[in-house]
């Protein structure tokens, strides 16, 4: 810690063990946790970069907010329950209203999400921060990018594009109103999908998070798998939002919706005899699943409409897979 004298973690990092497995939190050289019996430890850890992963003027409490729930959508993509984070902050000055705002919205996102904040470490230098968070998964109920198999079907769960739209909202000066202002929340405020990841994992062995964009992530999955899939793109799931920011569902940007990033949706491959265990998931957490598409033997992403024709995206990344 290179930020002087003042006691900034004690003062706005410290707060009381919300878990019973945490022997050692913050104030030592280490944190002790324990593992419980039958468990395994998910770890992932991503880091946000101003000007990079958000806009410069990102407020500190969305900044909080979606440092941690960019690494709690992967622990949702493995169907782990959120347990421990770590931040690694680099500050470029101490700015004490910054820091506060900061903080409070950490531990209240943290709280949320049941998660509590072991550790991490505080430098001088561009704002930055890495956050690390670990979680517990059954052994028997991970679900992992190579998981798919041909006759699979492919959901998503939410909306998709909206954090692009938010994005594009904000660079282009629109004017903030409800729909805009939902969208651009949509970008600083993504909610991770943990319960339904905890929940699909009983029966769902492929899940990943959308975080680059339906086409490329989706892609990973077919690479890992080594299939292909056929998309519907009139199915995908659009928020009521996003499209009244068209003109309308004709005039969505596609490019934005499928390949934009941020979403932090759970894309999920299941086989068609446990449809109906993931309609009731959906129905028990109140959120939305919409199919759209299959997992086939091919190894090409094919993206079509209801009539059949061939959506061909114009950046996206896969490319690669067509034969
Ligand atoms: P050391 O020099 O031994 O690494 P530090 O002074 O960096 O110790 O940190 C002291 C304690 O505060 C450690 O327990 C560390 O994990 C914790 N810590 C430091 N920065 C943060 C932070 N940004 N968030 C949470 N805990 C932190
Ligand atoms: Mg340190």
């Amino acid at each position: 810690m290179v930020l002087g004298e003042f006691n900034l973690i004690n003062t706005y990092f410290l707060s009381p063990s919300s878990r019973k497995e945490v022997l050692l939190g913050i104030g030592d050289d280490c944190a002790i946790v324990s593992v419980p019996e039958g468990k395994q430890l998910a770890i992932t850890t991503d880091t946000l970069v101003d000007g990079v992963h958000f806009p410069s003027d990102t407020s500190p409490a969305d900044i909080a907010c979606k440092a941690i729930a960019v690494n709690l959508s992967d622990l949702a993509a493995m169907g782990a329950e959120p347990a421990w984070l770590t931040l690694a902050l680099s500050l470029p000055r101490v700015d004490e209203s910054w820091i506060k705002s900061f903080s409070d919205s950490f531990r209240k996102t943290a709280d949320k999400y049941h998660v509590q904040l072991i550790g991490g470490d505080t430098t001088q230098g561009p704002l930055s921060m890495t956050v690390q968070a670990m979680g517990f998964i059954e052994p028997d109920n991970i679900m992992r990018r190579d998981g798919a198999r041909p006759g699979d079907v492919i959901y998503v769960s939410g909306t998709l594009g909206d954090a692009a739209a938010g994005l594009r909202i904000l660079q282009q000066g629109q004017t903030i109103d409800a729909n805009t202002a939902w969208l651009v929340n949509r970008l600083n405020r993504p909610q991770a999908r943990v319960d339904l990841g905890m929940k699909a994992s009983a029966y769902c062995k492929c899940a990943i998070d959308i975080s680059d964009g339906l086409v490329a992530d989706l892609g990973h999955v077919l690479e890992a798998s080594n299939c292909g899939a056929t998309v519907n793109i009139d199915s995908v799931p659009l928020s009521h939002q996003l499209v009244e920011n068209s003109i309308n569902r004709n005039d969505v940007d596609w490019e934005m919706v499928l390949s934009g990033g941020d979403d932090y949706e759970l894309c999920l491959v299941v086989n068609p005899e446990h449809e109906n265990e993931l309609m009731q998931t959906a129905s028990e957490i109140s959120l939305a699943l919409t199919r759209i598409g299959v997992i086939e033997e091919h190894t090409a992403l094919n993206i079509v409409d209801n009539t059949g024709a061939k959506y061909l995206p114009g950046r996206g990344g896969y490319e690669h897979f067509i034969k």
